[in-house]
């Protein structure tokens, strides 16, 4: 816990400063567990500044969460009584905040992954620190086998010797594997105990509300409980994403607003309370509110994500309210296709995580609005890291781009299963990424460059190819957003909203919902006060402004290939629209799917033939007896399976792509050449001139 001692806080880790320091001095790999809170995010890099590594190369901390990454590095850049981006500075993608200046630069692990692709030696750095290890995010997990990797090469040949360190910190105690990794590298721990947190068990979730739970009214429940009933003290709430926060916040605002203190409440320690969203793409001003104490007499009650689980700590938290569920993005690997869905019950290790948050500074309470029962039977003991779970496509690509072919025999931590890395290879063979050998192909070495998956990039190249990218590009600039149509719960607002959504798209041609997010964002960017323009409309300004950045920067990318001699180019005659479907096409072809000769439901026609709807959000929903084919940019699952974001082909556009996704079968994948070592090329593969588009019987002008 933190205490002032002469002037400044003074958290556990100030104690072990030299020790740390040391240790890392002595060996090339360590690992520091700690409890949240205890200050390795934001004390250790510092310590190590301080002790002169950074006169060697950069200091670089990654970070799972892009939020997690913004918010430390601005709480260090004050520490250290700098401006954000000078000496500290952070990078998350779409959103560089560095300079020359920079020594201890916090980024996503996603970011120093791409930094891999341009340097596997990572010679800017002189510490490589894996924070949040226990998370187990994909890109920290394939950080570790490159780090591995990297100190293998050293060992062989000691002359490219680079002095790079790392460390690898976590917050649980389960260690030893990360230090067996690393050839049973040291562990620092840092000792320090929880003060003790008594679980209530609300019982308001049963084990057979797991697959629709409603858990916002009931947070709402327990929280006006607490806040009438307990003594002074903050309180916590985890719930699963920003729709159900924004929710769960509005109850509460009106709740606390009809509140009369002198009738019900126990004590009059508090006599308001201060509501505080916490979720990851809040706009940074607000980021730091959920830090500051609150005024005497005011109780604060922040309402967050997984993310207040071990990313960021919040000071004078006594009550947790856990609702039992994450969201986490799933993976079907026999669909190959990822979805999101309303939450997955957490495991227990996590649920412990988060009652402590209650007990960090005095004695706390965790209400848990499930049951025993829900906790025994629906809860796993541990969660499943995410490169077990979720799709690898991206990451083999970026793997062998870095020249790494074998990525069935990669370093990994834990290995994710072969036919997980079959379907991305599958994948990546689809998109033309990758050739039958498994090398990558000269349009797979344009696709790694966009920081988007290869499908949606590879739409980007198709549409500036085919003239369309000024329609395109923001399309896929709003897909790499969090959804921005806002829904209100209920009443009148919901209404409203409906009908704003629902002219734009019939602004947009009223056939598309692609073409719905084109027209949300023209409209936006031509309004003279964009934030009232989404404000009148319903829409997420941030979501929009952030598009608005990321256009650019897809923009930037796109320029320079085009001027290279590679780029592909196709002729082909049509309207805007069509071009435009037909570039959504190239990148979606293996979401596809066909309405069923009766009724409003389709079948993939990805080899799977699963029954999937058109969601009741779309444009076309009501719509299905006129159409025939179409394409979605993604399916989620709540009562039934549904298609989200669609449009409307035709048959001839993917006839020629179509056969592609029939002309590997995964069962005789494991002994193909897609997997093989070095591949050797082929005459074929030499050929420079072929279509990068893949011989689809287009007509390849250039
Ligand atoms: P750990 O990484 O071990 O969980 P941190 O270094 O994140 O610990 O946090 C240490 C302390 O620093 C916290 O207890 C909190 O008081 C303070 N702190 C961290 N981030 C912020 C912030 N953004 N604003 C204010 N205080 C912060
Ligand atoms: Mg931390």
């Amino acid at each position: 816990m933190a205490e002032r001692k002469s002037g400044a806080w003074r958290l556990p880790i100030h104690d072990f400063q030299d020790d740390i320091v040391a240790n890392v001095r002595r060996s090339q790999a360590l690992v520091v567990v700690g409890y949240t809170g205890s200050g390795k995010t934001t004390q250790l890099p510092q310590f190590l500044h301080k002790a002169g590594f950074s006169k060697n190369g950069l200091i670089g901390v990654t970070q799972p969460r892009r939020m997690a990454a913004l918010s430390v590095a601005a709480r260090v850049a004050q520490e250290m009584k700098c401006t954000l981006g000078r000496k500290v500075g952070y990078q998350v993608r779409f959103d560089d905040c560095t300079s020359q200046e920079t020594q201890i630069k916090y980024m996503t692990d996603g970011c120093l992954l791409r930094e891999f692709l341009d340097d596997r030696e990572l010679s800017r750095y002189s510490v490589i620190i894996l924070d949040e290890a226990h998370e187990r995010s994909l890109d920290t997990d394939i950080l570790f086998g490159l780090m591995k990797e990297k100190f293998l090469r050293e060992e062989e040949d000691s002359s490219r010797r680079h002095q790079l360190k790392v460390v690898v910190m976590s917050a649980t105690l389960d260690s030893s594997k990360f230090s067996q990794f690393f050839n049973n590298c040291p562990v620092f721990e840092i000792p320090g105990k929880l003060f003790p947190v008594k679980d209530v068990y609300c019982n308001m979730i049963k084990p057979e509300d797991v697959k629709n739970p409603s858990y916002c009214s009931q947070a709402v429940r327990v929280v006006m409980d607490i806040h009438t009933d307990q003594p002074q003290g903050d309180i916590l709430v985890f719930l699963t994403g920003q729709a159900e926060i924004e929710k769960t916040c509005d109850i509460l605002y009106k709740k606390s607003e009809e509140l009369d203190y002198r009738k019900t409440c126990v004590t009059l320690d508090v006599t308001s309370l201060l509501i505080l969203p916490v979720y990851g793409s809040m706009p940074t001003e607000q980021q730091q509110r959920i830090f500051s104490p609150a005024d005497l007499g005011v109780r604060k009650c922040i309402v967050a994500t997984n993310i207040a689980g071990t990313s960021l700590t919040i000071d004078g938290i006594r009550y947790v309210v856990d609702s039992g569920f994450v969201k986490q993005l799933s993976y079907n690997p026999r669909t190959g296709r990822g979805h999101s869905s309303g939450g997955y019950p957490l495991s227990r290790s996590e649920a412990i995580q988060r009652a402590g948050r209650a007990g960090r500074t005095a004695p706390g309470r965790c209400y848990r609005l499930y049951n025993r029962e829900f906790y025994d039977q629906c809860m796993p003991e541990d969660m499943l890291p995410e490169i077990q779970r979720t799709s690898l496509t991206s990451v083999v690509l970026s793997l062998k781009s870095m020249g790494i072919h074998n990525v069935l025999r990669f370093h990994y931590l834990d290995p994710p299963e072969e036919r997980m890395l079959l379907e991305a290879l599958k994948q990546l063979f689809y998109f033309d990424a990758i050739d039958r050998s498994g090398r990558v192909t000269p349009l797979g070495r344009l696709l790694v460059q966009y920081p988007l998956p290869p499908g949606l990039a590879r739409t980007v190249i198709s549409s500036s190819s085919l003239g369309c990218q000024d329609l395109l590009l923001p399309i896929a600039a709003m897909l790499s957003v969090e959804n921005v149509f806002i829904r209100p719960g209920e009443g009148k607002k919901q209404v409203e909203a409906q009908q704003s959504h629902q002219r734009l798209a019939h602004l947009a041609g009223g056939t598309n919902d692609f073409t719905t997010l084109l027209t949300v964002f023209q409209k936006c960017k031509e309004s003279d006060s964009p934030a009232r323009w989404c404000r009148e409309n319903y829409i997420h300004w941030r979501g929009v402004k952030m598009a608005l950045s990321i256009h650019q920067q897809l923009q930037g990318i796109l320029d320079k290939q085009t001027q290279t001699a590679d780029f592909p180019r196709q002729k082909l005659e049509g309207s805007p629209s069509e071009l435009l479907r037909r570039a959504l096409c190239d990148g979606f072809f293996n979401h596809i799917a066909r309405r069923s000769a009766t009724g409003r439901s389709f079948r993939t026609m990805d080899g799977h033939a699963s029954t999937v709807f058109i969601h009741p959000s779309s444009v076309l929903f009501g719509e299905e007896a006129q159409l025939d084919w179409v394409i979605f940019h993604e399916v989620v699952w709540t009562s039934k399976v549904y298609m989200r974001t669609v449009c409307p082909v035709r048959y001839s556009w993917v006839q020629d792509l179509l056969p592609k996704l029939h002309q590997l079968d995964l069962s005789s994948l494991s002994g193909c050449q897609l997997i093989a070592d070095e591949p050797t090329p082929t005459a074929q593969d030499q050929d420079v001139h072929k279509p990068l588009l893949g011989g689809q019987g287009r007509a390849s002008s250039s």
